[in-house]
């Protein structure tokens, strides 16, 4: 049986998207021009127009084979451009970014790493049309409250719960199991919750859109729903990656199937992520998407630092572009003529094979100037909840122009740090030199090290 569960994102990869919770799309107007400032952008204007047109032809279906690289210096925006590509394709489309250099690491080979990464940015919506009941949690009498459990004492089999549908407000007796189940969900008066109807019985209970848990209940104990009352079909959306079906799968943890109608090929057991299982959810998807049950959501694989892949990983990409089911590939880089790691000494540009390179349709990203580096850096205070005085932005902004706009962002946090620790709720100037006495750029910290190089 094919088990999903939900599976966590581990914490670097949440944090690698946490820099960018201000941008929400490319910020384009309907004809595709850039707004000065918007959808979270600042400036960058041809690059986010050049996005809109990758977008459209992406909604097109002209992408399949070709993959993107935007290329640029440091912080000028191609995490923050690829993740705006990725919302503009629409809401719960995956977004995986990864740096080259992750992938070479001695537990997992490379090509399985790409292959792993490859999935996780390719999403699958699964729709079911489930009948429900609808209603609201409404308060209990204040006798009911007094005895939640119904007065029923330990014995109990009911336990009486306030819904409210449209067709007014109804008293069910509840399961007392179902019922310690919307007390997990911390189900409160005011919100919505959903119980499945199921040939005349309750089956399922779960709290607004939050997807139901399961409770295997008896014939016997099944409750009837009232006659009468709203029964209406829902569709219940779910969006996983193939790297999670492969997942759970791999490793079935029982209880938790929330997509149990997925499970029909697979056995549980516990396993690698191998090719062959790889294939079996494969078969199940194809299958599902067949029947119309699930939708393939190709998302957005962003690789930065493009330059530290190898010719081998090179290979396997232009393959796994040519697949059937495969996301859009975004590479990055800021790197001019290198060598192709793994090669004997092939120069090309950003360090991307020649075969490659014929595949890509390519962005440049400009650096910013002092006005743009100023905007977003006081939208990213307005985001962490950071309050700065306009000499203190104005000094940040410099800084930014001068050494990065990556190095003036770092230092909004610890600022506000400083600001605290002094009693104040405002970033003031001297907060900011006290973070750059106490924190290095990258050029100051070269300089200090070839400095002491020269004294050895
Ligand atoms: P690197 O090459 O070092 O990986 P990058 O080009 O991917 O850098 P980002 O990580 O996208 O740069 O940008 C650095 C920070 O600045 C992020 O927090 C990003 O959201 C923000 N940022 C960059 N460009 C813009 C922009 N045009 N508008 C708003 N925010 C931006």
């Amino acid at each position: 049986m094919v088990q999903i569960s939900e599976v966590k994102e581990s914490g670097s990869r949440e944090s690698r998207t946490a820099a960018h919770t201000h941008i929400n799309g490319l910020g384009l107007d309907e004809y595709g021009a850039a707004k000065k400032v918007d959808g979270g952008f600042v400036g960058q204007a041809e690059a986010r127009e050049a996005c809109g047109v990758i977008v459209d032809l992406i909604k097109y279906r002209k992408m399949s084979g070709k993959a993107i690289l935007l290329a640029g210096g440091p912080g000028t925006g191609k995490t923050a451009l690829a993740l705006a590509v990725s919302q503009e394709l629409g809401p719960k489309v995956p977004f995986c970014p990864i740096v080259g250099s992750e992938l070479f690491s001695a537990e997992v080979k490379k090509t399985e790493a790409l292959m792993e990464n490859f999935r996780r940015a390719i999403g699958l919506r699964i729709k079911e049309i489930k009948e429900v009941y609808e209603g609201e949690v409404t308060e209990l009498t204040p006798e009911e409250s007094e005895n939640p459990l119904g007065g029923y004492g330990k014995t109990i089999s009911h336990v009486i719960v306030g819904l409210k549908s449209a067709k007014g407000t109804k008293q069910l007796r509840l399961d007392p199991s179902i019922y310690e189940a919307i007390q997990k969900e911390r189900v409160s008066v005011g919100d919505v919750i959903y119980i499945e109807a199921n040939t005349g019985g309750i089956k399922r209970v779960g709290r607004s859109d939050a997807y139901a848990t399961e409770f295997d209940l008896e014939a016997e104990e099944y409750v009837p729903l009232p006659k009468g009352d709203v029964h209406k079909k829902k569709e219940i959306v779910q969006d996983v990656t193939l790297h999670d079906l492969d997942m759970a799968n791999a490793k079935p943890q029982g209880g938790q199937d929330v997509l149990s109608m997925m499970g029909q090929l697979l056995k549980p057991r516990k396993t690698e992520i191998t090719d062959k299982l790889r294939q079996e959810v494969n078969k199940v998807v194809s299958k599902y998407i067949s029947q119309g049950i699930a939708e393939l959501v190709p998302g957005v694989l962003f690789i930065d630092e493009v330059n530290m892949l190898d010719i081998e990983c090179f290979t396997y990409l232009n393959r796994a572009l040519e697949s059937k089911i495969a996301p859009i590939v975004i590479l990055a880089s800021n790197r001019g003529k290198t060598t192709v790691r793994g090669t004997d000494d092939v120069k090309a540009p950003h360090g991307i094979p020649p075969d490659l390179v014929d595949r890509l349709l390519i962005v440049r990203t400009l650096p910013y100037n002092k006005e743009e580096i100023q905007t977003i850096i006081f939208k990213r205070a307005k985001i962490e909840g950071l309050n700065i005085n306009e000499q203190a932005l104005d000094r940040v902004a410099t800084i930014g122009s001068e050494k990065s706009l990556r190095y003036g962002l770092q230092l909004l946090t610890p600022a506000g740090i400083l600001a605290t620790t002094s009693g104040r709720t405002e970033i003031l100037p001297e907060d900011i030199d006290e973070c750059l006495d106490l924190f290095l750029d990258g050029k100051r910290s070269t300089k200090i090290l070839e400095q002491s190089e020269s004294y050895l």
